[in-house]
């Protein structure tokens, strides 16, 4: 596997994969504005539209595990729509119940991947 690291340190917008509304916090989904050739990021809840970072999606960006982790808000515990388990254990204070979700990444290889986040001390982690 290549690791291809574009670069990106300060967590902006240039990532491809979980985004959340800033008015709403729905999931935000890359879309493509076919008039100015550019990428955005939709609400599909409300009309708030982001400019992704150049290009991201058009390369097979691969990033670095623990920057996948750090873009998922962790407000999503709070989430009733999202699924529960209590068979995962938090690896950091050991509370027994997390929300999970399959991750948002056009790279066929991690479609199943799933990250938790702890419903008690709000820590992400990903098997
Ligand atoms: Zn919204
Ligand atoms: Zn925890």
């Amino acid at each position: 596997m290549t690791t291809l690291n574009l670069g990106r340190k300060d967590g902006g917008p240039g990532y491809v994969g979980i985004q959340f509304c800033l008015e709403c916090n729905n999931m935000l989904y890359p879309r493509e504005d076919k008039n100015n050739k550019v990428l955005l990021y939709a609400c599909r809840n409300c009309d708030y539209k982001q400019l992704a970072d150049s290009n991201c999606v058009y390369v097979n960006k691969i990033m670095h595990e623990v920057d996948e982790l750090t873009h998922i808000n962790p407000d999503v515990v709070s989430d009733p729509t999202l699924p529960r388990t209590k068979d995962h254990m938090c690896p950091k204070c050991s509370h027994r119940e997390a929300v999970f979700f399959q991750g948002q990444t056009r790279r066929a290889e991690e479609e199943m991947r799933l990250y938790y986040v702890c419903t008690s001390c709000k820590h992400r982690w990903t098997e």
